[in-house]
Parts: C-alpha cells; sequence; structure tokens
C-alpha cells in the first residue's frame, strides 16, 4: 500500500526532500529515491511499501544480533524490499535490491501495524525487530508500528545500516530501545565502493543514538582482503571503546553471497584476532557470530570473569541467563549493562 512518507519535506516546483536518511535524496516529480520505495507523486513523497511486509518471522532476540536486551525472549521480525545501501554481500539481497533492478516494483503481504502487535502479543514476543532490509527506508511503518507495540509492552528494535537522520532517531526515540548498528567498514572508499554510502553518517548515528540512551550494538562482517587488517579491526574497535567500552560488538563472519563471490569464508583465526584486538582496546563485550564452534558468544563478568550468559548451539538456541534481577552478575554483584527486563 502506498502511504504519505512524512519524514519529508516539500520544496519548490513540486520537488521533496526525504528527511529518512543521510542519502537526502530531492527528487523531482516521479523520481524515486535510491532506496526504491520513496517516490515523489506530485510534490508529495510517498511510501511504497507502507504495511506490506516482505518478510516476517518469530526469531530469537540472539538472532538480531542483540546479546545484552531481554535475553532468550522471542522477537517479532519484519522487513519489506527496498534498501538505501547496495552492499555487494548482502545476504537479503533479493528483497532488499528488488525495486531497484525491477522498475520500482515491489512485493509484499498485507501486515499493517496493528496484525504485527497482535501477531508478536499472540507469540508472546517482547520486542518488534525492524530488520532483513533497512528500516530507515519504511520509516513512517516502522514508526506507527513501533508506536502502537509501545503501548501495548512491547519493546522495538531497529537493526540497522546506521544511515538515520538525527531527525528519524529524534521520531523514533520515544518507542525505540535498542538498535544493531553495522560498522562495515572504517574506510570511506570501502562504504562507496562497496555499500552505495559514506563511513562518516553511519559514524554520527552510533554517537547520536548512544547520547539519546538507545541501547547499541554494533556488528561487524569480517570480509577477507577488505576490512580484515589489523589496522582497520584496531580503528573500528577503538571507535566504540571511546564512546564506551560497554557496547557490544559483534564480530561476524562472512560468507560468499550475491556479488561477492570471489573470496572464501572468513578464516575463524581472523574472527579470534579481531577478538583479541577488541580486547587490546578495552572493549568488554566481544562476540563472534556465524561460528557456534567457539565459546565465544557468551557473556562474562568483566569485573570477576564469571559466565553471566551462556550460549550455546545454533545462535539463540540455548541460552542461560545467571544474572539476578537487577541485571548483576551473580558471584560479584557487578552490574552488567543492557536492558534485562
Ligand atoms: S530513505 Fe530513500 S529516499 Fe529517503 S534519503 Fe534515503 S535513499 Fe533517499
Amino acid at each position: 500500500m502506498v502511504a504519505d512518507a512524512w519524514l519529508s519535506k516539500e520544496l519548490e516546483d513540486k520537488r521533496v526532500l526525504c528527511l529518512a536518511c543521510a542519502h537526502a535524496c530531492k527528487l523531482a516529480p516521479n523520481e524515486f529515491g535510491k532506496c526504491g520505495v520513496r517516490v515523489n507523486e506530485d510534490g508529495k513523497l510517498k511510501l511504497t511499501v507502507y504495511a506490506l511486509a516482505a518478510a516476517a518471522n518469530i526469531d530469537p532476540i540472539e538472532k538480531k544480533p542483540l546479546f545484552h536486551f531481554l535475553p532468550n525472549s522471542k522477537v517479532m521480525s519484519i522487513g519489506t524490499v527496498g534498501c538505501n545501501f547496495s552492499c555487494k554481500f548482502c545476504q537479503n539481497w533479493e528483497i532488499s535490491q528488488h525495486p531497484q533492478s525491477h522498475n520500482y516494483e515491489v512485493f509484499g503481504y498485507d501486515l499493517p501495524p496493528k496484525k504485527i502487535v497482535s501477531l508478536a502479543l499472540e507469540a508472546q514476543c517482547k520486542s518488534i525487530a525492524y530488520t532483513y532490509n533497512e528500516p530507515v527506508v519504511f520509516f513512517e511503518y516502522t514508526y506507527d508500528t513501533a508506536k502502537l507495540a509501545y503501548e501495548k509492552g512491547l519493546k522495538n528494535v531497529y537493526v540497522t545500516s546506521g544511515y538515520e537522520t538525527r531527525k528519524a532517531i529524534d521520531e523514533l526515540t520515544p518507542f525505540l530501545d535498542a538498535m544493531n548498528i553495522d560498522i562495515k567498514f572504517f574506510k570511506d572508499e570501502s562504504y562507496r565502493k562497496i555499500s552505495g554510502a559514506k563511513l562518516k553518517p553511519v559514524l554520527e548515528t552510533v554517537k547520536y543514538a548512544h547520547s539519546k540512551g538507545i541501547w547499541i550494538e554494533i556488528t561487524t562482517l569480517i570480509i577477507p582482503r577488505i576490512n580484515d587488517s589489523d589496522e582497520e579491526l584496531r580503528d573500528i574497535a577503538k571507535f566504540i571503546a571511546d564512546i564506551d567500552p560497554n557496547i557490544p560488538w559483534h564480530i561476524s563472519r562472512f560468507h560468499p553471497d550475491f556479488k561477492m563471490l570471489d573470496r572464501p569464508a572468513t578464516p575463524v583465526e581472523t574472527l579470534k584476532r579481531a577478538y583479541q584486538i577488541g580486547k587490546e582496546e578495552g572493549l568488554n563485550f566481544i562476540y563472534i557470530g556465524n561460528y557456534p564452534d567457539t565459546d565465544l558468544e557468551s557473556t562474562y563478568c568483566p569485573n570477576c570473569g564469571f559466565k553471566v550468559i551462556d550460549r550455546f548451539g545454533y545462535i539463540g538456541e540455548i541460552v542461560k541467563n545467571h544474572l539476578n534481577e537487577k541485571g548483576e552478575c551473580p558471584k560479584c554483584s557487578n552490574p552488567i549493562p543492557g536492558v534485562w527486563g
């Protein structure tokens, strides 16, 4: 369904400025934004995927990944077609790049905000995640759902590439509890060449969302020969630690996909090297994802080393939360940062 994309500004000559993401598309009538789902219709910005979900699932929250946010709970996850990034390694390219490569055609099934919230409640989810593709491109759909979810006692989560404008974050802040933000690279050139975006807005989003009190976790997919140098990994870890050493950093394993089939999966030694670099830079919580055979998905108390949340098996399969009801280590009472209830 087509709906008003109110996060926008009307300009002269029926042009319109989109205020959702850092691309700041200025669109002439009938022109689509880079994301392929926001279009200028006669001087007004419209969203072509409102209430049109291309994917909806009930997942463990650990799969987002969020490890310090309502552990062992279920999350209703939704996404649409379209994306403001064009990552060559995208694992969800069939939905994220569909409109741009099919003359702005969209697909999905009818899933209005009210229905999402009722499905989430029925399934005993504790939160709703806007995920699979970049949620800020379907901002108005997420906003209406998040507001309704909040009124019903559910929390809301963005899984994002971090290209939100301050205005988008400001609008969402009353209802948005957590964000998992990708820092894909620490080189502007890589962002431009591989993802069709820039580095600086992403870093600004991380800082701004953190300053607004939204719970933040960061994910970096480590791609051989792209972002796996000690220097780049250290830059990312240092950037996170400078904001807050308690921000969890998820190091994720690359698998060849979409337009990036010319290199192998990330060697486990690289993941462990990244883990070590994160520790050296002072990060308290580092996790290795997409590789279940390590014990580096559990949470350890930074004060006494006790394993406070045990995770093993396929991601989110078995989670044993040993924190007390205040979110403290049961051994030394050190508070573990996160959203625990
Ligand atoms: S959300 Fe889409 S239309 Fe809006 S600025 Fe970003 S890419 Fe452009």
